[in-house]
């Protein structure tokens, strides 16, 4: 569904990205990791039409390049940027904030039904619709500004850090709500701090360094490679052999 290629951007003198390639189809979750200043919100940016990507990129959704549309047609053609910090109206209410996702034309027929289908999503929001959202916690702006990108009937979300500063609970929340987004044939393409938690849910992942691809692989074998499990679950060591554990097991 979405396919990208030669994608580069320069803030002025920085290179931040350098001929990035990437796909993700409908009804799949695809993770970016990197390390901080890698790219990858740069990556969501330029996919948006916030920041234009230089010259020779391709941005495909559906086969149409849209590399050099403005960011509310990006939109009309259904991508949805859910970016870091959420972007929600605080001052608004929840209700005004999920109306004014259904602003694109392509979003106006089913409104309704597709309200429902947010609050199905994340129930907690039904009893809070005249609720201001700056008064609300981080988890439930997070679930407000998901369920503001879904009212723009998007066919790929894309999501910068969904779970920063949420508790366990409602990261939990969260997450499982991105698994039914994906159940309904949505693609979902998420930089997400917490790697593990990335690699949980994601099919596929994309390693990005310094701006480039850097690797790329189902998240299912991902888990399982070592240099992963090093540079971004934590762990020091390759898991340990039958010879390696008994000498761990002597250590103080
Ligand atoms: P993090 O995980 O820390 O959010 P990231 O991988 O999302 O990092 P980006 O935010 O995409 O990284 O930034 C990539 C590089 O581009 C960084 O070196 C950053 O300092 C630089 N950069 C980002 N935005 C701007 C900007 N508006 N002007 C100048 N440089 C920028």
């Amino acid at each position: 569904m979405l396919e990208i290629t030669r994608l580069s951007h320069a803030y002025g003198k920085h290179q931040a990205l350098t001929d990035v390639a990437l796909e993700v189809a409908r009804g799949e979750i695809v993770a970016i990791l990197g390390a901080n200043g890698a790219g990858k919100s740069t990556l969501l940016k330029a996919i948006a039409g916030l920041i234009r990507p230089s010259p020779g990129a391709v941005v495909r959704l559906g086969g149409t390049d849209i590399a050099s549309l403005a960011p509310h047609l990006i939109v009309e053609r259904g991508i949805a940027l859910v970016p870091e910090g959420r972007g929600v109206f605080g001052d608004l209410t929840v209700a005004e904030n999920l109306q004014l996702g259904a602003y694109p034309a392509r979003a106006r027929d089913g409104e309704a039904a597709r309200l429902a289908h947010v609050l199905q999503l994340f129930p907690r929001l039904t009893e809070r619709m005249s609720q201001a959202v700056r008064t609300m916690s981080g988890g439930e702006q997070q679930m407000v500004a998901i369920g503001r990108a879904l009212m723009s009937r998007p066919e790929l979300l894309l999501l910068d850090e969904p779970s920063l500063g949420l508790s366990p609970l409602l990261s939990r929340e969260v997450f499982r709500a991105l698994k039914t987004i994906r159940g309904d044939g949505v693609g979902i393409l998420m930089v997400e701090q917490n790697a593990r938690a990335s690699l949980d849910i994601a099919d596929r992942v994309y390693l990005i360094e310094q701006g480039r691809n850097a690797g790329e692989g189902a998240a299912s074998e991902m888990k399982n490679n070592p240099d992963i499990q090093r540079a971004y679950l934590g762990q020091s060591r390759a898991p340990k052999s039958p010879a390696t554990s008994s000498e761990s097991g002597s250590l103080p």
